[in-house]
This record gives structure tokens, sequence and C-alpha cells, in this order.
């Protein structure tokens, strides 16, 4: 088992990181949690799948357990199904010396975190991610939120989970469409913080693709890493958080051009990289050569082609509206070398539109 430290003070806390770990909750967990009630919060699709393991498991280590399992999917993000978990905790009798625990990808992670940052002013979190995007990302740093019917994310609170728990396993049965999206994200942390991992992915990329435990073990515990060193420098996204939006100006300019219904979020960040390394190889931030070795890279993750009949100009007037804009300049995060990315605020715009249109055409 490989851990990973998130180094946040009286916040830190550890993600522990490996294959056929269901038994070794009974040791960790109790270190850091005291015995007593559980809400499991989970979807249909995984509930099915690891639900019983998991429960078995904390059994095994002393806690009771109430299942709280919603519908799989963004659609339950919202206020209305946190209502309906604050009710299912009171109702086993949740209290402070209880804690919630988050058993699936995202979904499931932002909204049970958001109802344990929530429910009595704050019980404690666990974090079970089933979904490599969930692994290497959502369950790091502590961002948790439920939508709001104007926007995504709009409804949220900053709060750490006591141990994120990644059970390799799981990734046997995510769909392969959701594991390259994830994949998406992986490549991301080698964009932007750590030429290594980029040399490890080419290198393994077909053990990776397999799901080979060592491998796994290797890559997901180094995005952890990655993830763990920015949040411990910005907590709440004061500055230095902002890299990890690299690829998703674009990504989001995407997805809600059309209207978040074909592109899986990874997808689209996918997307949203090949056009930023195009606009960093323009401004001559990248060599030609730095330029098509990650463009070799993300081609192995798959890009997929835009919808037939976007037209630019509904992508570009969603980009205007990025609430990550500040004032009137649109920021894309750009690679000056492998593993190094600095905030742009000042990107023609002739440019984007001509990435744009060759990768609309
Ligand atoms: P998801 O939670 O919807 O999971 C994708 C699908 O895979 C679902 O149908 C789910 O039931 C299924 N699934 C999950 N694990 C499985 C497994 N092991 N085997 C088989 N099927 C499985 O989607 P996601 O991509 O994990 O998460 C997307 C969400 O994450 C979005 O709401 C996004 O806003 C959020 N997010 C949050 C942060 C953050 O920092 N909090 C970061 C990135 C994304
Ligand atoms: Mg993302």
């Amino acid at each position: 088992m490989r851990m990973v430290q998130v180094p946040l003070g009286e916040r830190s806390y550890d993600i522990h990181i490996g294959e056929n770990i269901w038994p070794a909750i009974n040791e960790i967990w109790p270190q850091r949690l005291k015995p007593g009630q559980v809400l499991l919060v989970s979807d249909e699709n995984v509930f099915g799948l690891y639900g019983g393991k998991l429960i078995a498991a904390l059994h095994e280590a002393g806690f009771s357990v109430t299942p709280a399992v919603v519908p799989a999917g963004e659609q339950s993000k919202t206020l209305k199904w946190a209502d309906t978990l604050y009710t299912a905790a009171i109702e086993a009798g949740l209290d402070r010396s209880g804690f919630i625990v988050a058993l699936g990808g995202g979904v499931v992670g932002d909204l049970a975190g958001f109802v344990a940052a929530t429910y009595l002013r704050g019980v404690p979190f666990v974090q079970v991610p089933t979904t490599l995007l969930a692994q290497v990302d959502s369950s790091v740093g502590g961002k948790t939120a439920v939508n709001h019917r104007l926007g995504k994310n709009l409804i949220g609170a900053f709060y750490q989970p006591q141990l994120v728990w990644i059970e390799l396993e799981t990734l046997s049965t995510l769909p392969k469409r959701e594991y390259l999206a994830g994949a998406a994200e992986v490549v991301k942390y080698g964009v932007i913080l750590h030429e290594p991992l980029i040399t490890l992915l080419e290198k393994q990329w077909d053990g990776f693709i397999a799901g080979e435990t060592p491998v796994l073990t290797e890559v997901i515990g180094d995005c952890c890493a990655l993830k763990a060193r920015v949040v411990a420098e910005d907590e709440r996204e004061g500055g230095l958080r902002a890299i990890l939006n690299f690829g998703h100006t674009l990504g989001h300019a995407l997805e809600t051009a059309t209207s978040y219904k074909y592109y899986l979020h990874g997808e689209a960040v996918l997307a949203g990289m090949v056009l930023a390394v195009q606009l960093a190889q323009r401004r001559e931030l990248l060599t030609e050569e730095e330029a098509r070795r990650l463009l070799r890279l993300f081609a192995r993750v798959g890009l997929k082609p835009a919808p037939p009949g976007l037209q630019a100009e509904a992508v570009l007037g969603a980009l205007k509206q990025d609430k990550k804009r500040e004032g009137d300049d649109i920021v894309f995060i750009l690679p000056e070398t492998i593993g190094k990315v600095r905030s742009f605020k000042d990107v023609d715009p002739q440019a984007v539109s001509d990435v744009l249109a060759a990768y609309l055409d």
C-alpha cells in the first residue's frame, strides 16, 4: 500500500492507495475515526458493485453502517438530494461522533462531502473514490459542492476529509470511456508540474490502460502527491491552485456550448489541453518537439472529435462567460515547458479562433 500525505496543518490527512486494501480498513480507519454510526453514501452502480465489501470491512472495524444510495449521474448533485441525505443522517441518529463515507465517483464525493460539511455544522468525512477522475482529482483537496439550476458547483464548501481510501480494485469495472476521461486529468498533472510523469506514462502506457497494479499505484500516487502539493500551498484557490485549470478554459467552453451533453468532463479537458498546447506552440513557449511530444500522448488518450455543426461562435461566447475570467481578459494557463505552466491574460483572440476553428473543422 502506498501512502501520500496532504499537509494542511491540523487538517492534514493521508491518502492510502492499493489493490484489495478493504481488509486494512480494520487497522487504519479506527486510528483516525471514533467507533460509531456511519452514513455510507453511494450511487446505484457503485453500491451494487462494492457496497457489500465496504460494509463488511466497516463492520469488521467496529462501525455501524446506514447506507444511503442516490441515482448515478450528475443529476444527483443537488440540494434536493443533499436534503434526502440529511434526512437519512437524522433518521440514522448520526451525531458528531459518527462520520460520512462517500463511495463513488466525483458526483458522490462532492455531494456527500457537502452534506458532511453542513450536517450538524460539520461531521467527519471519508472519501472512497471509485473513478480514476475521483482518485486523482476530486477526492483530494477538499472542494465539495452541489449544482444549482443556474450553474454547476455554485453551492459548496471547502471541507477536507479525514482520510482518502483508494481501492484500485474498483477501477476494474469502470467503463473504458470514464477511465480515459480520468486519464486526461492524469496527463494534465505531468504537463503542469512534473515532466517525469509524462515520461512514466509514455513508457508504461499499456500497463496504465490495462490497469496493472504497480503502474496504477505509481501513477495515481504521483498525481495525488502533486495535487496535495498544490492544495497545501493554496487551499482556497487564491493563486497557485489555478494551474489545475490547465485545459479547462476551452474545456469548459466546449462543455457549455454543448450543454454538458456531448463530452465527459475529461474529454472536454483533453480537447482544451490540445488547443492550449497549440496556443503555447504558436507563442513559441513550447518548442515544436515539446508540443509534438505532448500531442502524441494526448492522442493516446484519444481526442474526441467536435460534434458536427458546433460553431466557433458558440464556443467563444461560452468562453467569455467563463467564471474564471478576470475583468474583460480571458485567462489561459499555458505551458512554458513540459512540467511548468503560467497564466496568460494576453492571448491573441485571433490565435484562439484559429486553433478552435481547426479543431471544429
Ligand atoms: P461520476 O461520479 O458520475 O461517475 C461516473 C460514472 O461511473 C457513474 O455512472 C458512476 O456510477 C460510475 N462508476 C463510478 N465508479 C465506478 C466503478 N468503479 N465501476 C463502475 N462504474 C463506476 O463521475 P466522475 O467523473 O467521477 O465525477 C464527476 C464529478 O466530479 C462532477 O460533478 C465534477 O464537478 C466533480 N469534480 C469535482 C472536483 C473537486 O475538486 N471536488 C474535481 C473534479 C471534478
Ligand atoms: Mg477537471
